[in-house]
């Protein structure tokens, strides 16, 4: 049934779900347990030892998030996956098993702003660190690796300004150096790009975005390709070696392909406790279902509107990687050929002052800090999220102060052009 042969579409649909054994439910119940009752002693010590798979504690692992991870492992052409409470979980969950005190990541300056924060500040308590990198500057991404990297990091479409990533690019310095290409695919989501066709280790998701698609969960998941070899050096320990938290058992040694999965299970959920809850899990399988038919629209009505407003008088640009004078135009065809995604910044004429009155002026989109949704939304960079940050610094992370930030939902896009003439007009005026 979940054969990784059939098409995207019938996967988001089926892959991972049987008709649950118990009652014959078709669709996935929400397994609103903690713990699962053993057969006998016997049994509970073979899950406990990992020589056999089930349900212990809903910390660790739930049947409603197993079966979320297993349907994204499959869209993604993983060998395995974990559900985390949110995007951020899961890109602490993704280096966990790979860092320690004294390593680094080096990672793409073209990043989520939140996740430069949690890399630039946060993962530093833990004495891991984050090297930033123009990816555009191969020689640059090269340099920036020392012996105490142990992950190159980037988006396959980065947020704000929908800058495509060149994931063969990056996965070919991360193979060189021996260390694991880990790749946030929130934006374009499986149905536009698999990192790990492109040689990505692992791939993260902020399930809240595209893959729920409705704005109505906080969720992350990481998937591994299962294709690295982490006893190929001393670097990964934790997996190569045998892992003190997990009474010495030697994950790559025991469990091959799965070790990445086991390892975050076993002692990434079990000690961080940064897990997904079934009711979220089970609101992103019904996401997932329609993942492809909203991310068609998604990308045409984007594409639509980016080339409306790139014609437009009123307006000074547009960054949008599907326009044919996108200068990353090449590369969206061979990293993201469906389309570039949905999510770009336009430069209005009239600064600041032009940008917050648009804002204001839109009936139709939704003034929020989202993205993803069905809905249109749009936020203005420079007065909200970019605000702390000095106007040298707003320029370089794209979020200038002339610069709006839309997320194009799946209404009509008629109407979601028109919404957007009549805020023009009133922000020009
Ligand atoms: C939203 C987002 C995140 C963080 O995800 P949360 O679910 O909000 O924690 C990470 N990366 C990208 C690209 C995002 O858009």
């Amino acid at each position: 049934m979940t054969g990784n042969t059939r098409g995207f579409d019938t996967l988001a649909v089926h892959a991972g779900a049987e008709p649950d054994p118990a009652t014959g439910a078709r669709q996935v119940p929400i397994y609103q347990s903690t713990s699962y009752v053993f057969r006998d002693a016997e049994h509970a010590a073979r899950l406990f030892n990992l020589e056999e798979v089930g349900y212990i504690y809903s910390r660790l692992t739930n049947p409603t998030v197993s079966a979320l991870a297993a349907r994204v492992a499959a869209l993604e052409g993983a060998a395995g996956g974990i559900g985390c409470s949110s995007g951020h979980a899961a890109q602490i969950m993704a280096l966990f098993p790979l860092m320690g005190p004294g390593r680094n990541v080096v990672s793409s300056s073209r990043l989520y702003g939140g996740t430069i924060t949690q890399f630039s500040q946060t993962i530093r308590r833990f004495g891991w660190s984050a090297k930033f990198v123009d990816t555009d500057d191969l020689d640059a991404v090269r340099a920036a690796i020392d012996e105490d990297t142990r992950a190159l990091f980037c988006e396959t479409i980065a947020n704000p300004g929908g800058y495509v990533t060149d994931l063969d690019a990056m996965a070919a310095i991360a193979d060189e150096a021996g260390i694991p290409l880990i790749v946030d695919n929130t934006t374009a989501t499986p149905y536009l790009c698999r990192p790990i066709d492109h040689g990505a280790t692992l791939v993260v998701h902020s399930a809240t975005k595209y893959m729920t698609g409705n704005g109505t969960v906080t969720g992350g998941i990481v998937v591994d390709s299962g294709k690295f070899d982490w006893s190929a050096s001393d670097k990964f320990p934790s997996l190569s070696q045998p892992e003190p938290a997990y009474h010495g058992l030697n994950f790559h040694g025991a469990l091959g392909p799965m070790a990445f999965t086991f390892h975050s299970i076993a002692v990434g959920l079990r000690d961080l406790g940064m897990t997904m809850n079934p009711q979220g899990a089970h609101y992103t399988l019904m996401g997932i279902e329609t993942l492809g038919l909203r991310m068609e629209r998604h990308v045409a009505n984007a594409k639509a509107v980016a080339e409306w407003l790139e014609k437009d008088p009123r307006i000074e640009g547009v960054t949008y990687a599907g326009l044919a004078s996108s200068p990353w135009a090449e590369r969206a065809q061979r990293i993201v050929p469906k389309g570039a995604g949905a999510l770009f910044t336009v430069a209005v004429k009239g600064g600041y002052d032009a940008c917050v009155k648009l804002v204001d002026s839109l009936e139709l989109f939704s003034h929020v800090a989202n993205l993803g949704d069905t809905r249109s939304l749009i936020i203005h960079p420079a007065s909200t999220t970019h605000r702390q940050l000095e106007e040298d610094q707003q320029i370089a992370a794209g979020a200038a102060p002339n610069v709006v930030r839309i997320s194009i939902g799946i209404e009509n896009v008629e109407d979601i052009i028109a919404d957007l003439d009549q805020g023009l007009t009133k922000a020009t005026a």
